[in-house]
């Protein structure tokens, strides 16, 4: 009788021919070695080494992946407790079939209590494919047991399927893994260029980490550098290696280097500009954009300072008229002269390109004096007329 697939597995894993390999992960920027992926090899006794994609689709067909799954989440946690002072975390791959195993987060639990390893040195990795076909509230519910343990998820190959924004931005997750289809033609290609871009400044919107997988080139490096990519992972740096080695490149890169990695001086767009609006933030309250012939405006930025609240984008006169309903008769004139969209239209048909103006508005009995620059431009291709305003509280009493 034809033994049962999943049967050889485990005697492979009982044997040890199945083993955990392990690819370590660097820090984009100091190039220090801070993390790993496990991933499962095949070593069979003649010394050919099978690839996962040999055997992982016949395994996922059913949940008999959960037990290879468990035994390299197990192997991680044994590597993790081996590095002792020394260790990084390591994510291990969890098939779409975990998501409905009952108790997940417990069996994590128990697992990493065992090894004495904190959650935060354990990755879930769950590709963006498998969290697709399963329903939203189930997986919701499953990503946020794990996240209340205190252990981080990566959702793997992120940009290779079809997951909507939605999904990642309600999701407790802290590592978008960048499937490395996105670096191919050697992140030369303009719009393969664009694409990348988008992805990083939504990742970097939503605060999510970011890690890029297979890069294989110094080209691809520097991109990602400059994309302020947090993680890379790559045979430019190692292929997946045994356990005895990777305990040796770990133990090695976690001595103490100096702190040499100037961020200044690797700075690309994406850092300057966050650098520069951290700055912005730290002088102003409200940073605001709007279209004045369009009477559309967008709020980039409101500190928790300010008791008036606008939605984060809408009508440019609903504000106005908020605003004018919180001011005494007299700062309502004085809003309406200078800032209402018409007086700021009419002062850039006169030539001004800009309007500074102190207002005082009476919010929850407490009197907020707000000191507003405003610069009105053209719009770059259309003919409109552009304002990017910024307001500092200046005073803040009782009324
Ligand atoms: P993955 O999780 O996306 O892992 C990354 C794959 O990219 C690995 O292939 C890795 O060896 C490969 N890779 C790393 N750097 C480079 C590079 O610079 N260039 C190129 N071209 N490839 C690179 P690997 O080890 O063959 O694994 C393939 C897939 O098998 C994994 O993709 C993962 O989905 C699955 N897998 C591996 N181990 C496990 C496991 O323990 N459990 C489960 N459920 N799946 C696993
Ligand atoms: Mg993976
Ligand atoms: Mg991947």
């Amino acid at each position: 009788m034809k033994t049962a697939f999943i049967d050889k597995v485990v005697n492979a894993i009982e044997t040890h021919e199945i083993k955990a390999y392990y690819q370590p992960q660097y820090d984009a920027n100091s190039g220090r070695l801070v993390s790993a992926e496990a991933l499962v090899r095949w070593e069979k006794p003649n010394g050919e080494i099978i690839s996962p994609d040999k055997f992982i689709p016949r395994l996922e067909k059913t949940d008999d992946i959960n037990l290879l799954d468990w035994f390299m989440a197990e192997e991680a946690c044994r590597t993790i407790h081996e590095l002792g002072s020394k260790a990084v975390p390591i994510a291990v791959n969890f098939s779409r079939w975990h998501v409905k195993e009952r108790d997940f987060y417990r069996k994590l639990e128990t697992l990493l209590n065992t090894y004495d390893v904190k959650p935060e040195y354990f990755e879930v990795e769950i590709t963006e494919s498998a969290l697709a076909i399963e329903d939203f509230s189930v997986i919701e519910q499953w990503a946020y047991m794990i996240a209340d343990i205190g252990v981080n998820i990566a959702i793997d190959d992120f940009g290779e399927g079809f997951t909507s924004l939605q999904f990642v931005k309600d999701m407790p997750v802290s590592f978008l893994k960048i499937d490395k289809a996105f670096l191919k033609d050697n992140c030369q290609d303009d719009r393969g260029r664009g694409t990348l871009e988008t992805v990083f400044y939504f990742a970097n919107r939503l605060n999510l980490r970011t890690i890029a997988e297979g890069v294989e080139t110094l080209e691809q490096l520097k991109f990602l550098q400059c994309m302020d990519c947090d993680r890379v992972q790559g045979y430019l740096f190692s292929k997946p290696v045994r356990k005895e080695d990777f305990i040796v490149m770990t133990m090695m890169d976690a001595a103490p280097t100096v702190e040499d990695d100037d961020y200044i001086k690797k700075q690309g767009s994406f850092t300057s500009q966050n650098l520069f609006l951290k700055a912005i933030k730290e002088e102003y309250d409200i940073i605001i954009f709007g279209n004045l012939y369009k009477n559309s405006y967008y709020v980039m930025y409101m500190s928790d300072n300010i008791f008036f609240k606008a939605p984060t984008a809408g009508v440019i006169d609903d504000i106005t008229d908020a605003a004018i309903a919180l001011s005494s008769k007299e700062q309502a004139r004085k809003y309406d002269k200078f800032l209402s969209r018409r007086a700021l239209i009419e002062a850039y048909i006169k030539g001004e390109r800009r309007v500074e103006v102190e207002l005082d508005e009476k919010v929850n009995g407490m009197i907020q004096k707000l000191h507003t620059v405003i610069h009105l431009m053209e719009h770059p291709y259309k003919d409109d007329v552009l304002m990017v305003g910024v307001s500092r509280l200046i005073e803040n009493k009782e009324a």
